[in-house]
């Protein structure tokens, strides 16, 4: 696979489309625009719009691959809900004129939640959390062969693009090919620049990123951790995928994710973490659970083997490790 394979001219027309039609959403966000799933997390008119999207645009192109995505239209069917669906199709219907409800919903459902050789896995909107409170929010799109990454991209519309400069422009497009490298582009042009991982390789010069949500990781342990290896500067805080970014384009020197005592046996979804995991490591970065073991993709939606998240510069990955033993 490379540049101007199918699979990479469909994902980032899709990815680029959604992104677009997810801040779109954003600035009109009106009172009552997100729902409560069973597990009480929050869903948007955004979520389900950039998951029909994206489903649309791989499954025209790719009719035989499957897309494992987060969402489903089961609650957006429901009598009360139908303001949300009419909301949602509203929006779609911007972009593909005389599309249905119906449609849509047949849209979002074209993901199944079944696992083959190979398939994409979507996160629609990775961190609707951060996305309600206007902070970082991704659209994130892996496709994975025989258990391995082969093509992460990210949308980070809320991402400074400049490290250097976080009060300037906003927006960013995460991209990496297995064996190729990882990009970082903009989101609407053609600039793009090579990212690498920070060369940091004393800890009390390293800084570390965690989740803004409690409930989604253990701070108390990190902050432990961090004491440990003596480190000076405070976490830098953001929702999603855009974690596995600023490691990537050498931010930080380190993504932490130890398990959260709010929900004791969580198991973190697959499309939460592949496609940041290949940016990260073409990036020339590491990616293990916290015992030290690779991340597997290929058993299910949920990494059922892994424990908790680590992503590090590499050069730090074997002493983060230590730290976490004891
Ligand atoms: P973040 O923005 O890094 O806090 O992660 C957002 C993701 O956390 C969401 O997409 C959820 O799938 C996931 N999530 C939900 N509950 C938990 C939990 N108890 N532990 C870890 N991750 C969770
Ligand atoms: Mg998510």
């Amino acid at each position: 696979m490379d540049e101007n394979s199918p699979e990479v001219i469909t994902a980032l027309q899709a990815i680029r489309l959604a992104s677009r039609f997810c801040q779109k959403v954003r600035k009109e966000l009106a009172e009552g625009a997100s729902i409560q799933k069973i597990d009480r997390s929050p869903v948007t008119i955004a979520d389900y719009g950039s998951q029909a999207i994206i489903c649309k645009l791989i499954k025209d192109t790719f009719p035989d691959d499957i897309v494992v995505a987060e969402e489903d239209s089961a609650l957006l069917k429901k009598p009360n809900h139908l303001n949300i669906l009419r909301q949602v199709t509203g929006y779609v219907h911007d972009l593909f004129p005389g599309t249905s409800s119906d449609e849509v919903c047949s849209w979002i459902d074209l993901s199944s939640h079944s696992i083959k050789n190979r398939f994409w896995t979507l996160d629609p909107i990775d961190g609707t959390k951060g996305f309600l409170r206007g902070d970082q929010y991704a659209i994130a799109l892996a496709l994975i062969e025989n258990g391995l990454i082969q093509l992460g991209l990210m949308a980070c519309p809320n991402l400074y693009a400049d490290k250097e400069r976080p009060g300037e422009k906003k927006g960013c497009l995460f991209f990496a090919l297995r064996g190729k490298g990882s990009f970082q582009m903009e989101l609407d042009g053609e600039g793009r620049q090579t990212l690498s991982v920070s060369k940091v390789s004393d800890p009390v010069k390293a800084s570390f990123t965690e989740s803004v949500e409690p409930d989604h990781a253990d701070h108390l342990v990190h902050q432990r951790i961090a004491k440990k290896l003596k480190m000076i500067r405070p976490p830098l805080k953001m929702d999603s995928q855009a974690k596995y970014g600023v490691v990537a384009r050498g931010e930080v020197t380190f993504y932490l994710r130890v398990p959260s005592p709010s929900e004791p046996g969580y198991k973190e979804n697959i499309w939460d973490h592949a496609p940041g995991a290949i940016i990260a490591e073409e990036a020339g970065g590491k990616v293990t659970d916290l015992y030290g073991k690779p991340l597997e993709f290929s058993s299910g939606i949920k990494l059922e083997r892994n424990h908790g998240i680590l992503v590090s510069n590499g050069i730090l990955h074997e002493v983060i490790l230590k730290a976490l033993e004891m």
